[in-house]
């Protein structure tokens, strides 16, 4: 069997602790394959994001595991989990979480800093990705001072410097109108077609949804069946 991108056990998650703790996810079987364009769907409080931040090891389960690329993250360290993140994971949010004072550029350059890449390295690689998504004109500019597409076209460009194998998308169009929401679903897909980079997008939008390879529906913390999330 194929190793998974993305394999996540049995996972449950809860919020809160005692009598009023609250189960986001109650045993949640995904998996996510090499290469592929999976859509997390379901309504709004379903467990969406909640499922994503497992998968990208942003937070830990109370029960159950979650493989990245096979190997067991677990039992990691703090230090190793960020690490791991940092080399295999790229993340675009709804609400782009660029850093609102810094430049374009800087905004870019910042997964490269973690990682300790030298800084003439960084700055090359960081406007070959602002090229690659025609923002180079824009690098100097504050991150703040852009449109929302463009700031979600530098968070693909943060995402992208790396050279990350999965791209996790938590409702990337949900902040922009359909035609520049249009243009980001492009990128985004184009990215999993050319580059084979595995792409989770977490959406309630069926359309986008329906745009990736495979589809996981989520209901009140569980996985059901596309009719199951419809009654
Ligand atoms: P979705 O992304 O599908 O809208 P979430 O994963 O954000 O759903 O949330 C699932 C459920 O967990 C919701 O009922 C939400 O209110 C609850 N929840 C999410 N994050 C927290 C938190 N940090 N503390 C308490 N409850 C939370
Ligand atoms: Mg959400």
């Amino acid at each position: 069997m194929a190793t998974a991108a993305i394999a996540v056990k049995n996972l449950t998650k809860y919020y809160g602790e005692g009598g009023g703790r609250f189960a986001a996810l109650r045993g949640v079987n995904v998996k996510a394959r090499l290469g592929e364009s999976l859509a997390v769907v379901g309504k709004s409080g379903s467990g969406k994001s909640t499922l994503m931040h497992l998968m990208a090891l942003l937070d830990q389960p109370s029960a159950g595991s979650v493989h990245v690329l096979g190997q067991d993250a677990t039992g990691l360290r703090t230090a190793d989990l960020e690490q791991t993140r940092n080399e295999t994971f790229g993340f675009v949010f709804q609400q782009f979480f660029l850093v609102p004072g810094a430049t374009v550029l800087e905004n870019v350059v910042l997964p490269l800093t973690v990682a300790g890449v030298p800084r003439r390295e960084r700055r090359r690689r960081a406007m070959e990705t602002l090229e690659q998504l025609e923002m180079a004109d824009k690098a100097g500019n504050r991150a703040t001072d852009l449109s929302g597409g463009q700031k979600q076209r530098v968070a693909i460009a943060r995402a992208l410097v790396n050279n990350p194998s999965v791209i996790f998308a938590d409702e990337p169009t949900g902040n922009l109108d359909s035609v520049t929401g249009g243009v980001v679903e492009d990128l985004l897909f184009a990215l999993n077609r050319d580059r084979a980079i595995t792409v989770v997008v977490v959406t309630h939008d069926e359309a986008l949804a329906a745009r990736c390879d495979r589809q996981v529906y989520l209901k009140d913390g569980l996985v059901v069946t596309r009719a199951e999330l419809a009654a």
